[in-house]
């Protein structure tokens, strides 16, 4: 299996000294699975270090919340007692929350607990196999985001039913290092977590931030400028395996159980909630180019680039202006889709 890490690249431009900016710190975590980097400008003494100390113990903390593997974590103990009330902290309680009407507005494209069909295939392990028709179908029974029963802080699974927030943990992660360099009084922060981008204010210098999107073929397809933002991309080019010939991607359309394949080649959200844009840039894959922008149309609430797999770029009418493509897909049109 050919696993492709980073896959939006950002491009940050050095504090231009007399702009009025703080110094950048930075601090590179490994965790959940992807290799994060984290950089804050401080405005004083000691603000970087004390905020990127406190960012990395909370990364840390949410990944032994909700690691599916790590067997002290509240998702492993929910998964492994079926049909029994486990408790879950604020934070798991808050994004499953958040998760399970994620899933219900995007009518199941995102669906938290299609795990046991991602696991079927390999991704988790590594070892790719493609499930026969009879194995798929028997998962696909127990895949059904409304049975996951959370009832305040009391999370309960039916028999079968396996948890996996993986599609919205590392959103979820962005908006509380946010939510926590705005308490410790920082200013201007960025951070990549593996495909998602999340910016606190603007750059130092009161630029936007440039975020560059990779091209699912490899190199740079584009650019935007973000203020506040989440850039968030899900691509079929990011983890997949191939057999005979035929790709098999890790996103897979819950309704069929197979890897989506809709001729999206990546779908990017920005928003201004990483949840949302992790979320949503996973159900927009699955929805594929039409069903994509009838949602955005109908829910609102955050911008879209969609890739097609013939070469296409489409976005959303409120990136006109903040996105352009860049290298190789410099000179093709891009479609604004619009309201
Ligand atoms: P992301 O990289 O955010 O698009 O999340 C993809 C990961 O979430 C995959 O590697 C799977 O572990 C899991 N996953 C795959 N398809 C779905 C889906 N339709 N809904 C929720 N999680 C999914
Ligand atoms: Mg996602």
């Amino acid at each position: 299996m050919k696993r492709l890490r980073f896959f939006v690249f950002l491009l940050l431009l050095a504090a231009l000294p007399g702009c009025g900016g703080g110094s950048p710190q930075s601090a590179d975590v490994l965790a959940m699975d992807t290799v994060m980097k984290l950089t804050v400008y401080s405005q004083t003494e000691g603000q970087g270090e004390a905020a990127l100390q406190k960012a990395v113990d909370e990364i840390k903390a949410l990944e032994g919340l909700l690691s599916v593997t790590d067997e002290s974590s509240e998702i492993y103990r929910a998964n492994h007692s079926p049909g029994r009330a486990v408790p879950l902290s604020e934070p798991t309680r808050a994004l499953l929350s958040d998760a399970l009407a994620l899933c219900a507005a995007t009518d199941g494209a995102l669906d938290v607990t299609v795990y046991p069909i991602v696991r079927a295939w390999g991704f988790t392990t590594g070892a790719c196999r493609i499930p026969v028709e009879e194995e798929i179908q028997s998962l696909l029974a127990q895949v059904d985001y409304s049975r996951v029963f959370l009832d305040g802080d009391a999370l309960t699974l039916p028999v079968g039913t396996e948890l996996d927030l993986g599609a919205v943990a590392k959103g979820f992660a962005g908006d509380r290092l946010m939510a926590l360099f705005r308490k410790e009084g920082v200013e201007s922060a960025i951070v990549e977590l593996g495909g998602n981008v999340h910016a606190l204010g603007c750059k130092p210098d009161g630029s936007p931030w440039q975020v560059a999107l990779q091209a699912p073929e490899g190199g740079f397809a584009g650019m935007l400028e973000i203020v506040d933002k989440a850039v968030v991309t899900s691509g079929g080019y990011q983890r997949f395996f191939e057999k005979d010939g035929a790709r098999y991607i890790h996103i897979i359309d819950p309704k069929t159980g197979y890897p989506a394949e809709t001729g999206l080649a990546s779908a990017t959200i920005v928003a201004g909630s990483g949840l949302l844009g992790d979320g949503l840039s996973t159900a927009l894959f699955v929805m594929g180019r039409e069903r994509a922008e009838a949602y955005w149309r109908t829910h609102g609430g955050f911008e879209f680039v969609l890739l097609t797999e013939t070469g296409r770029a489409v976005i959303s009418e409120g990136l006109e202006g903040c996105f352009h493509l860049y290298g190789e897909w410099e000179n093709r049109p891009v479609e604004v889709v619009r309201r």
